[in-house]
């Protein structure tokens, strides 16, 4: 690792060195063609192999299911918010099923609610977003408050504000089987078994990306019901589907970077290799704020905690911000706590070196140690 800082921030995030020395060079002259990528027809042959080397390196990374479909699309993981209903539910009257875990499972549920009957079946709010009903039995909440005739049952993997991860998945008996996942913060965190969803979404730009893409991987036969009439032509998948992500000109650059850390995610020997030291870099972290004593403290219950978002707060909020500030005098940035909840955060990506999460843990036991 080269570079003289270590960046926590939760997206935009880290990307790994080895990329983004390949794309500078690829930025000036894309493999001898004289032009840069940027400049690229999205129509023409070097784009085209882009775009499909991307999409076969991510199915073979996730071991995405032939029945699926693979988007890359523009307007966030926010977009989607509208998108999935707009899709999935045939008018405004249909119900969809929404687990709220934090700030962006509730955001999702509330623009969700325009464009269908949103139903809460759990929320973690009056516990401020600090733990899932019950880990072990997902299907609790379902049992309990599901409207049997949801569309889908909407759930947010990793809540990136409160630290919060889903480590078992509902299964939605009703709801048509459909599970929907907002996997901005986790994707390709770890595998997973994208049989059991029919929808995931993520923003490009805390594990894979620039901020610009978002991927959607769609159970085809979702495509084939119709979307509500008022459906913008962005917004729907068929029509992305359809068109290979090629429907209007597509975020090129930023598909180019994604597949550039697909490449090396592959490299490291796939996302089993890449959960593993994910798991070593979060149990290094929530280890020191455990062993503290209590001088650090995340307020996340264990068996939810993120592998990706690592809340956690200090005595006053005078301390924070002075371990903010020392932490960034020591090359260590971007570690401020999102504005709606404060204290401190540390956003460990896959491309987080092992060798970030070890300065910071030096950090704060030394820290303490001058701050008891
Ligand atoms: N969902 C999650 C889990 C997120 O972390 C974010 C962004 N931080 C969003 C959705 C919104 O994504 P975007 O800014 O790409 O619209």
């Amino acid at each position: 690792y080269r570079r003289p800082v270590f960046n926590f921030a939760a997206g935009p995030a880290t990307l790994p060195e080895s990329v983004l020395l390949k794309a500078q060079a690829d930025l000036f002259d894309y493999r001898g063609s004289g032009m840069s990528i940027m400049e690229m027809s999205h129509r023409g042959k070097d784009f085209d192999s882009v775009i499909k080397t991307a999409e076969s390196d991510l199915r073979e990374l996730l071991s995405v299911p032939d029945g699926y479909s693979v988007l890359f699309l523009q307007g966030g993981a926010t977009t989607q918010f509208s998108a999935v209903p707009l899709n999935l539910c045939s008018s405004p009257a249909d119900p969809a099923d929404f687990i709220v875990t934090g700030s962006w499972g509730d955001k999702a549920f509330k623009e969700a609610s325009k464009y269908c009957t949103a139903n809460l079946v759990w929320s973690g709010k009056p516990n401020n977003y600090t733990d899932i009903a019950d880990p072990t039995d997902p299907n609790f909440l379902l049992r309990n408050n599901q409207n049997p005739d949801a569309r889908y049952l909407h759930i947010c993997a990793n809540e990136t504000i409160h630290g919060v991860e889903f480590k078992t998945y509902p299964a939605p008996e009703n709801d048509n089987g459909l599970l929907v996942a907002d996997m901005s913060s986790n994707f390709c965190s770890k595998p997973g078994d994208v049989s059991k969803f029919g929808l995931i979404y993520a923003g490009a730009q805390k594990n894979i990306g620039p901020s610009g893409v978002t991927i959607v991987i769609v159970r085809n036969d979702l495509l084939l019901g119709r979307p509500q009439p008022a459906t913008p032509v962005m917004l729907d998948y068929k029509i992305h589907a359809d068109a290979a992500s090629l429907y209007n000109t597509p975020p090129c650059f930023g598909i180019y970077i994604c597949g550039l850390v697909f490449a090396d995610l592959l490299e490291q020997g796939g996302l089993a290799e890449v959960e593993r030291k994910n798991e070593e870099k979060a149990g290094a972290l929530y280890g020191a704020i455990d062993g503290s004593d209590g001088f650090y403290v995340c307020p996340v219950e264990r068996s939810v905690r993120s592998l990706m978002n690592v809340p956690f707060t200090l005595r006053t909020k005078e301390l924070e911000k002075k371990f903010v500030e020392e932490a960034a005098k020591e090359g260590m940035v971007q570690l401020k706590g999102h504005r709606s909840v404060g204290g401190v955060r540390a956003s460990i990506y896959n491309a987080m070196p092992l060798a970030g999460v070890q300065k910071l843990v030096a950090f704060m036991k030394d820290f303490q140690a001058r701050n008891q």
